[in-house]
């Protein structure tokens, strides 16, 4: 660390709720390095960054909203990022980020596709609310 770091303030950007992961944190600081993992599902290529388990999570729940099986990738895929808006998405700080649970990821994605992913994984929590109430019905 050098003298000249400014230091950083928990509060986070845009009045969000500081994030409580660790992990997350140092990847969400990471992202100009680029540690970046991919969501591929459907016709949907969208860079994220977060810590290897809220990126998990942020895929399952994606998951839900789709006959396909998610993949999460630690790497560029093999064809590429097929939107060219979100290829090119800067790589900043201050971008939005999702809460997932106590951490957050970040959509490295252009606006289009950030809704596209952020929509399905709203949809995503929702159906896993209704599939788990449905078994704790059962089970009663
Ligand atoms: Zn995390
Ligand atoms: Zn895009």
């Amino acid at each position: 660390m050098s003298p000249t770091d400014v230091p950083r303030q928990r509060e986070g950007v845009q009045g969000q709720p500081p994030i409580e992961c660790d992990d997350c944190e140092s990847a969400l600081d990471a992202t100009s390095r680029g540690s970046v993992s991919f969501l591929l599902l459907e016709q949907l290529a969208v860079p994220l960054v977060g810590c290897d388990a809220h990126l998990e999570r942020f895929v399952d729940v994606c998951g839900f909203t789709s006959d396909e099986t998610p993949d999460l990738l630690d790497h560029r895929p093999a064809g590429g990022v097929r939107c060219p808006s979100c290829q090119f998405a800067p790589h900043s700080p201050g971008h939005p980020v999702v809460p997932v649970q106590d951490g957050a990821v970040a959509l490295l994605a252009c606006p289009e596709h950030q809704s596209e992913t952020i929509g399905r994984f709203h949809t995503g929590l929702e159906t896993e609310q209704q599939l788990s109430a449905s078994l704790d019905g059962l089970s009663q």
